[in-house]
């Protein structure tokens, strides 16, 4: 790392060994090599900078080269690095495990983030059409005493909801991701025998504080879409991007409901593309992994909805359509069944059992 530090030695020392690194560097045209050893990170210590603006005009180009290489990473180099996120926690994790596995007495496997493929699944060529229920929720507390009608539609407490999980589990049920659902339905990938989809559109808070610890303590899997701006606005009704981290490492996907939860039907593509991009981007980078499923903010889309977020990167779309009828020939018009404040368990039951 840098040059001038670990050695216990004296300013003359530090600025002999200083110039001649310097001389060197210059000399062999070494700039790229110095700015990967890490030069830059010395750069702020003073004795150096000083020296370095002392000794030549040279060295002006070469603590201006690491900078700006430094500066330009972020943009350019987080892309390989952000892809296989999810996966890079964990393995650190091992790695630096390995030491030390032989002096704890059990270490801990804490977060079990959800396998996320870096590429959509290549369609087969052939069109199927699964039977997999997703459930839409989306506030998951005690409405307030005040709340209009849509808000008290739209809550369910987080007593009925752990009753709602009970159920589905009795009843045989397996949570899986969006990520299992695209797999199957692209490439013929074996789901449990009666697979189920948890979401929540939104975002709120709520999802984090009550719907998020009696899924984990269950072990079912969940996807939240969230609207990225009212994150980056810090409103206290909407999750963090802390809580979505969170969540993220622990079974529930965070996926796309759009920048600011404006319709995105009949819309140009300039402004979808802000919308399907935008919100990517955001998520990527809170997150360091792409979002890959948008749920259309209000149900709204039209075909060149489709079509934008498609091309940018998205492999499929959930709708507010009713029902349980999954085809790879509409991937971006999956079907939802609505969980209202009034659905008890049976009555779920009793939607998951309509032929649709
Ligand atoms: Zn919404």
């Amino acid at each position: 790392m840098g040059f001038a530090r670990g050695h216990h030695t004296g300013l003359w020392m530090i600025l002999g060994s200083l110039f001649v690194t310097l001389f060197l560097a210059a000399g062999c045209g070494r700039n790229d090599a110095m700015a990967e050893s890490g030069s830059t990170v010395d750069a702020p210590d003073a004795a150096i900078s000083a020296a370095v603006t002392i000794l030549s005009p040279i060295s002006v180009t070469l603590t201006a080269t690491p900078l700006a290489t430094n500066r330009a990473e972020p943009a350019v180099a987080t892309q390989p690095a952000t892809a296989t996120a999810k996966a890079t926690p964990s393995a650190t994790v091992t790695t630096a495990d390995v030491s030390l596995t032989a002096l704890l007495p059990t270490p801990t496997p804490t977060a079990t983030p959800l396998p996320t493929p870096a590429y959509a699944p290549t369609p087969d060529g052939e069109i199927r059409t699964l039977r997999v229920p997703v459930l839409m929720y989306h506030y998951l507390s005690v409405p307030p005493a005040d709340a209009d009608i849509y808000r008290l539609d739209l809550s369910v407490p987080p007593d009925l909801f752990a009753e709602h999980l009970d159920r589905l589990l009795a009843e045989g049920y397996t949570t899986i991701s969006p990520y299992d659902l695209a797999e199957a339905l692209q490439r013929g990938a074996e789901l449990p025998e009666k697979p189920i989809l948890i979401t929540f559109d939104d975002g709120y808070r709520d999802n984090y504080e009550n719907a998020f610890p009696l899924l984990r303590e269950r072990r079912m899997q969940a996807t939240i879409f969230v609207v990225t701006d009212f994150i980056d606005e810090e409103r206290p009704a909407y999750l963090t991007w802390g809580m979505a981290r969170e969540m993220l490492a622990n079974q529930i996907a965070i996926e796309s409901h759009g920048r600011n939860h404006a319709g995105l039907a009949e819309k140009d593509d300039d402004y979808l593309v802000w919308q399907a991009l935008g919100s990517l981007e955001t998520i990527e980078h809170e997150l360091g992994v792409r979002p890959r499923f948008v749920s259309y903010p209000a149900g709204e889309y039209d075909q060149r909805t489709i079509d934008v977020f498609r091309s940018a990167g998205y492999w499929a779309g959930f709708t507010t359509e009713q029902g349980t009828e999954q085809t790879n020939a509409a991937p971006f018009e999956l079907e939802r069944i609505r969980v209202r404040n009034t659905t008890t368990a049976d009555e779920l039951i009793r939607l998951l059992s309509l032929d649709w």
